[in-house]
């Protein structure tokens, strides 16, 4: 934003009223007169609020790369009935890393039910970094994960990896979910947003916030009823965690910019030691919701077992996040002055 100053301006007092709307400015002097420039941490501010400030002459705002994404400021995503928003209350999604059986999609539907999650996360199509990983039980396991969650009143997340799974996907699932290695695959991009359907969108993990917000307006462009911005760690130097959960961008684009956005501590740590704290310190960022990991079985999950949480670690972090039916409240295993 510049905001140019009329001449007879008193320039330390236009900057103080500035600076009480949180933008910093830094004073520019060009043939046609004054002017001063925002600087790029300062908070959205309306061209109105500013032009009314004595002295001021006219603001002048670039037109926003992301308009539908900054339209979306405040306003609510709706999946399933349940809705994911700044104001609406927190969602738990949770469920194990891929689906592997129709027993574990049941026995997972289940846990996750009695303990007040919404959805069911689980892979069907799975990324794997090696060629010669297992890379899931694909059309079997979203049929085995619908029904599960149908039998327990849970709506369906999971990741679409290629434009030519992407019906056969939506088919089954509720949200459908972009992955972090995906986050810039435009061709995937359109052709998700295209089936006019909510959609989850994990960070790249070497993405920049302001990448991140272009590829969601690539799916709002194509037609996505709505996207939920999910952080789930960007790459750091310190092997002790699997990734690193960027909390600032999930305040930046709770708070900043109005959007819903979930945090995923299980990729985000690597760690199930640390899922419940920095569950915490998402939902104390602003994040409207955690996807988790959660295996019946952890020890034995055949992708990302370390990063899953046993049912009954699911129950404190559910009743952290204040969705823990009361019904199961007494019945924790873990109590609140065990973990903090
Ligand atoms: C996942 O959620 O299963 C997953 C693979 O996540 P990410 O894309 O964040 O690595
Ligand atoms: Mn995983």
């Amino acid at each position: 934003m510049i905001i140019t100053l009329s001449p007879d301006a008193d320039v330390r007092r236009v900057q103080q009223k500035l600076t009480v709307m949180g933008l910093w400015t830094q004073l520019t002097e060009g043939v046609r007169g004054r002017a001063l420039v925002v600087g790029p941490h300062s908070p959205p501010v309306a061209a109105e609020a500013v032009r009314a400030v004595d002295g001021v002459a006219d603001v002048l705002t670039p037109p926003s790369p992301h308009p539908k994404v900054d339209a979306a400021r405040g306003a609510r995503v709706e999946v399933a009935g349940v809705p994911f928003g700044v104001d609406a209350p927190p969602v738990l999604i949770a469920g194990p890393c891929s689906v592997e059986s129709e027993q574990t999609a049941h026995e997972a539907a289940e846990a996750l039910a009695a303990r007040g999650a919404r959805f069911m996360r689980g892979g069907a199509f799975k990324p794997r970094t090696s060629p010669y990983s297992y890379t899931g039980h694909g059309v079997d396991a979203l049929r085995w994960m619908r029904a599960a969650a149908d039998a327990h009143g849970l709506g369906v997340v999971t990741e679409i990896m290629s434009e030519v799974d992407a019906e056969l996907v939506a088919e089954h699932a509720d949200l459908l979910q972009i992955g972090s290695r995906n986050m810039q695959n435009f061709a995937l991009l359109k052709a998700v947003g295209a089936l006019g359907r909510p959609v989850l969108l994990k960070r790249g993990m070497g993405a920049q916030i302001e990448e991140w917000l272009l590829a969601g307006e690539h799916l709002l462009a194509a037609g996505a009823a709505g996207v939920i911005f999910c952080e789930r760690g960007v790459h750091g130097f310190d092997p002790s965690t699997r990734y690193m959960l960027d909390l600032a961008a999930v305040a930046l684009l709770s708070h900043v910019h109005g959007l819903p956005v979930l945090v995923d501590p299980s990729h985000g740590t690597g760690r199930r030691d640390l899922i419940a704290p920095m569950s915490r310190a998402g939902r104390a960022a602003g994040a409207c919701g955690l996807i988790v990991e959660m295996h019946p079985d952890a020890e034995r999950a055949r992708s990302d077992g370390p990063q899953a949480l046993t049912p009954n670690e699911l129950t404190g972090v559910a009743a952290d996040l204040g969705v823990l039916p009361a019904s199961r409240r007494g019945a924790s295993p873990w109590p609140q002055e065990a973990h903090r």
